[in-house]
């Protein structure tokens, strides 16, 4: 049996198309259902859902054979004992830094000077910072970023940002692009072996499925 680690939300509902093409189709709705491991149409094969920031954790330990995760995901976790072999070209956003409309950013990131963030990405921060020769205070938050720079407890967020929305209806401004992020199928390098065959006909199908690279 080859599973299948997926997330609700963007990456399941942008993984479906990608799966049906390859002709893989599952009989329940995650949405309403509870179940959290999904039989397919394709023998042998079946999907668990766990959390976006696990889906690693998850392939590398094997509890899963292979998974859809974001970049931003795989940054942070590292990809130790993944095999990355498709850009799937979904979930498609960016890693950014944003601040409240009126602070002045270019002073704040003077080399020498010290900054507070705010994220959930602090790996990605760390070295963000580190790399401009700036002193970063992090601050770990799980959600609604938005929020740290309104109330005082960060000067600055390290974020995703698709249509930059978010930002706007919270007066906050975009200041710097720090990598384009997108979702790929990411593989258990032990289970690349012992399961060879299944697994490259699955990453094949999948790769098929792509529109060629311009
Ligand atoms: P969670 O909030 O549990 O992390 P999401 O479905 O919001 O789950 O995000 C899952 C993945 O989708 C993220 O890791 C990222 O790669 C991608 N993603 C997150 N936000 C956006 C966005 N606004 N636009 C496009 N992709 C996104
Ligand atoms: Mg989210």
């Amino acid at each position: 049996m080859i599973t299948l680690a997926l997330s609700k939300g963007r990456i399941f509902d942008e993984s479906l198309p990608l799966l049906a093409a390859a002709g893989i189709t599952l009989a329940d709705d995650p949405d309403r259902s509870r179940k959290l491991i999904l039989p397919t149409s394709r023998d042998g094969l079946r999907v668990v859902l766990v959390r976006a920031s696990d889906v690693p954790t998850y392939v590398q330990y094997g509890g899963a054979d292979l998974g859809v995760a974001g970049g931003d995901v795989l940054v942070e976790h590292g990809g130790e004992g993944l095999y990355q072999p498709l850009d799937l070209r979904i979930a498609r956003c960016r890693m950014s830094v944003a601040v409240r409309a009126d602070f002045d950013y270019a002073a704040a990131v003077r080399q020498g000077s010290r900054i507070r963030v705010a994220t959930k990405y602090t790996a990605i921060a760390r070295e963000h910072f580190a790399d401009k020769g700036v002193h970063v205070d992090l601050v770990k938050l799980y959600g609604s970023m938005e929020l740290a720079p309104l109330t005082g407890l960060a000067d600055a967020i390290v974020d995703l940002v698709s249509t930059g929305a978010t930002l706007q209806a919270n007066q906050l401004r975009e200041v710097e692009r720090i990598m384009d992020v997108s979702a790929r199928l990411v593989v258990n390098q032990a289970a690349l072996k012992l399961e060879r065959e299944a697994l490259r006909g699955l990453i094949d199908a999948l790769a098929a499925t792509l529109p060629q690279p311009t």
